[in-house]
């Protein structure tokens, strides 16, 4: 640990055999056990009333009403004879949000003042000259500060992009964060190899080359990167943008991804700009450029995708190849407003993404969640997206563009990530017509607890793996330091 002097308490608030969340007033379980719900309000697959969910090491072993829950109990064999119980009368349950693009380390840059009111590309370079003097331990430090945020939202799982890797920094530091804090993870191995001096857009201090970057992909990939079901660690490869590595990069890493049988990640379509310098360079629109070189299928997943055309779309949906959707960021930098009613409609795969921290400026799933209804609706109308299939793509639709089976739904097998939403706060006052609805319309609320592997990562409103105190503290003094040392 890099900063052995923040107390990690002790998270195992269950560290028990049985655990029942019992009388829960609303579980949306995200299943697909409701096939015939009316179009728009079974999004949320099941809603189970006074509900109660079993969980035994960290994996849910039963969902149902506390009545079924309480029969099953009563007979079987053999007998569950060390059975906790936790009262959640008055709580909404819904499975833990994924998060499916971030930048944790830009959790360092928030609200720069230069950067504050532009576009992407200008965006970017104000903010490389800063990035250019991050440490290793500046990456621990903003990933773990990064994903307390996101947890405190009521997000169980995360994926990072981590693109540069200047001073020795390395994907092991956010991995590093990422098990202190007790987040589910996917961090992206990121890259850089065209700067500026090749007509690319980063400075080429903050470029690597690209020996050295398929070196460093296959060495953490092999490190880290676990298959298995319930993995807390897994590893994606993630060529930063087309404007950013050469073609022959994004080939060879879409050929070690299949190779190793790991995800694929890029930023593709984000907006105008991004169109132009693809249709400039490549000669072809963003979806034939990555259809050409290997990123498309089920094990690859897109950022942003705002300026998708109806045929990209349509090659997006016969593949299985998914879409992160950021819509606080698209809106943040003008990049537009990203075809999500289309996308869902013709069945690509479309999850949720808080984007970097110093283009958002703000983690929180809910947020997004809100955003993608609300941004859905200025152009396709009120009665186009609901709120239940904003929850829905905020769950289940990140785990589907993250390629797992095992995360974004209450169901028996599946992770113990969940969210738990307490409805005596004044955000649910008046909703009792829907509450659930009302995590969006009235939002963003916060959760009361969090669960991440049957594990309380959040507790009582609180992050319960680390001491937000010393994080805080040395979160900011990283921040200052590196405006120091970058000459801000
Ligand atoms: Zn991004």
């Amino acid at each position: 640990n890099i900063w052995p002097d923040i107390t990690t308490q002790k998270r195992s608030l269950c560290d028990m055999a049985h655990l029942l969340l019992d009388h829960i007033d609303i579980v949306a379980t995200m299943d697909d056990a409701a096939p015939n719900a009316a179009p728009n309000s079974g999004s949320c697959g099941r809603e189970i009333a006074d509900a109660a969910i079993l969980i035994k090491d960290g994996v849910i072993i039963a969902v149902d009403t506390h009545q079924a829950m309480h029969a099953m109990l009563d007979t079987a064999t053999p007998a569950i004879t060390d059975l906790n119980v936790m009262d959640m009368r008055g709580h909404i349950i819904i499975p833990g949000m994924v998060n499916t693009h971030h930048h944790l380390f830009q959790n360092l840059t928030r609200v720069v003042p230069d950067a504050q009111n532009k576009s992407l590309f200008g965006w970017l370079q104000t903010l490389y000259p800063i990035w250019q003097h991050l440490l290793p331990e500046d990456i621990y430090i903003s990933a773990a500060a990064g994903l307390a945020e996101l947890a405190l939202s009521g997000c169980t799982t995360s994926s990072d992009h981590q693109y540069l890797f200047p001073n020795g920094s390395r994907l092991d530091n956010a991995i590093e964060a990422a098990g202190d804090i007790g987040m589910r993870f996917t961090a992206t191995r990121g890259s850089m190899s065209i700067g500026e001096s090749k007509g690319g857009l980063p400075p080429d201090i903050l470029t690597e080359p690209e020996h050295s970057i398929l070196a460093d992909c296959l060495r953490v990939v092999d490190e880290f990167h676990d298959a298995s079901r319930h993995a807390m660690t897994r590893v994606a490869l993630a060529p930063c943008s087309p404007f950013s590595v050469s073609r022959e990069l994004m080939r060879d890493t879409a050929i070690m991804a299949a190779d190793k049988s790991v995800g694929l990640h890029t930023h593709l379509a984000e907006n105008v700009e991004d169109i132009e310098y693809s249709l400039e360079h490549f000669n072809m629109r963003p979806g034939d450029y990555a259809e050409d070189l290997g990123w498309t299928g089920s094990h690859v997943w897109h950022a942003h995708c705002v300026q998708l055309n109806p045929d990209e779309i349509n090659l997006f949906a016969r593949t299985g190849t998914g879409v992160a959707h950021c819509p606080c960021s698209n809106m943040r930098l003008a990049s537009g407003i990203a075809p999500v009613r289309q996308m869902l409609d013709a069945g690509v795969h479309v999850g949720l993404g808080v984007d970097g921290s110093s283009s958002s400026d703000s983690g929180h799933m809910l947020n997004e969640a809100r955003q993608t209804m609300l941004l859905q609706r200025v152009i396709h109308g009120a009665d186009n997206m609901t709120a239940r299939e904003a929850l829905r793509v905020a769950t289940r639709g990140g785990a589907e563009v993250l390629n797992r089976d095992d995360i974004g739904q209450i169901a028996a097998g599946f992770s113990a990530d969940m969210a738990i939403f307490d409805r005596n706060v004044i955000d649910f006052s008046g909703t009792q017509t829907d509450p659930l609805a009302a995590l969006i319309f009235c939002g963003p609320v916060k959760p009361r607890h969090v669960m991440i592997n049957g594990q309380f990562v959040v507790s009582d409103f609180h992050l319960a793996s680390m001491d937000m105190g010393s994080l805080l503290e040395r979160h900011d003094a990283a921040a200052r330091q590196l405006l120091i040392r970058s000459g801000y």
